[in-house]
């Protein structure tokens, strides 16, 4: 950097150094004259290191050898910036950042600032860096230097090219290439998922995903998502994001979850790659349905099945609830759902217990039980039937 050399005034220098404290009462500092071991001229007296630290063979030059050498910017010869042509994420360490939707500029400032280094003498270091756009992918990046070394002040320009060169992240290409570390299975017992299931499983595992990447996980990704004949597979880039989805899917609908690795292969270390299924399994019953629990109290409409079953008796409108060893599949038999049921005329209220209704099938007049839900002004009620006979199901059911 011969620039550097000649903006410094070596007068000025050797004046500063003049001001340098003298030490005094040290045996043999004060006779003894140094010169410089490159050109033999006399050098000023400065401090000595400190006892056990290195002596800098370039300290006891005199400031026109020193500078010289002097470099005050140590600066690559080009700066490469990979950007990911699909999701223009940065390839910065060994990882690949996000930046979002700015211009690369921005990026090969940060680059190329923290490629730039200092000398380790100078001191109020000032310094500013300037982008040049050249082409889109070609960046020259002026950085200016001042500091203070030796009492001199010094200042340097650096040029450095940056190149923005295209490649593929890893994400990106993992996408690409179908990768996946497991898989969703959204099953049910003795059936198959509902269409809303289905959806909200759909649903539950693309909103954990979108707060995933929302919060930086670059891993985080769903693969694919398939339908099957009997349910929904979806396809996750970690057994982590497997594991949650999974339990925040039985979490909403009910049900178990049952994990199975599987070895898929060895990767390059010899390491054992494993696949993982969560195999989701909703509960046989799902609010709406209407079960015969086999007790001999009649029919339950089913209101909820997290954790264990939760309904209402369609005879009385109690509460019916499975007990803890049966959880949320009782040993009941399904009668067919609240869809099932048809509004129909209600033909006199006989007591508290009993109701005439017109039967939606054949109108004949039928006396059923009155559940405590039974509105005794309403002119029309819903019914369901079924081999357990007929029976007034709630209105509020039926929007669900
Ligand atoms: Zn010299
Ligand atoms: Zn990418």
């Amino acid at each position: 950097m011969g620039a550097v050399i000649e903006t410094v005034d070596r007068n000025r220098g050797r004046t500063a150094f003049g001001g340098l404290k003298r030490r005094t009462g040290v045996a043999g500092a004060m006779t003894s004259r140094e010169f410089c071991p490159r050109c033999g001229n006399p050098v000023p007296e400065r401090d000595e290191p400190l006892p056990g630290s290195p002596r800098d063979r370039d300290e006891a030059l005199c400031d026109a050898c020193y500078f010289e050498d002097f470099d005050l910017v140590d600066a690559p010869e080009r700066v490469e910036v990979l950007v990911c042509s699909s999701c223009g994420a940065v390839h910065r360490g060994n990882r690949w950042v996000d930046v979002g939707a700015r211009d690369y500029t921005d990026v090969a400032v940060e680059s190329v600032s923290e490629a730039l280094g200092v000398h380790v003498k100078a001191e109020d270091v000032a310094w500013a860096v300037e982008p040049e756009q050249v082409d889109q992918n070609t960046i020259r990046m002026h950085c200016y230097f001042s500091g203070v070394v030796r009492g001199t002040p010094v200042e340097e320009e650096v040029v450095v090219p940056v190149k923005i060169s295209r490649g593929t992240c890893q994400r990106c290409g993992r996408i690409a290439g179908g990768y996946y570390a497991g898989v969703v299975q959204v099953r049910a017992d003795e059936r198959t998922p509902t269409a809303d299931e289905e959806r909200r499983a759909v649903e539950i595992a693309e909103e954990f995903v979108a707060d995933r990447e929302e919060a930086g996980d670059r891993d985080a990704f769903i693969t694919e998502i398939d339908e099957v004949a009997d349910g929904v597979d979806v396809k996750v880039s970690t057994n982590q994001l497997g594991q949650a989805i999974a339990n925040r899917i039985t979490r909403e609908l009910g049900g178990r979850v049952n994990t199975h690795p599987t070895l898929v292969t060895e990767d390059e270390d010899g390491n054992e790659v494993y696949r993982v299924t969560y195999a989701v399994r909703l509960p046989e019953f799902t609010p709406g349905d209407i079960i015969d629990p086999s007790d001999g109290e009649g029919p339950v409409l089913v209101r909820s099945v997290r954790g264990n079953l939760k309904g209402i008796r369609l005879v009385s409108g109690e509460r019916y609830e499975s007990s803890f060893e049966e959880g949320e599949a009782p040993d009941a038999r399904s009668l067919g759902t609240v869809e099932d049921a048809a509004e129909t005329t209600v033909v006199t209220v006989e007591d508290e217990h009993a109701v005439q209704v017109l039967d939606p099938e054949t109108f004949e007049s039928k006396t059923i039980p009155r559940p405590d839900f039974f509105d005794p002004d309403a002119a029309t009620v819903p019914v369901f039937k079924s081999r357990a006979g007929l029976h007034v199901v709630p209105e509020d059911a039926l929007d669900g």
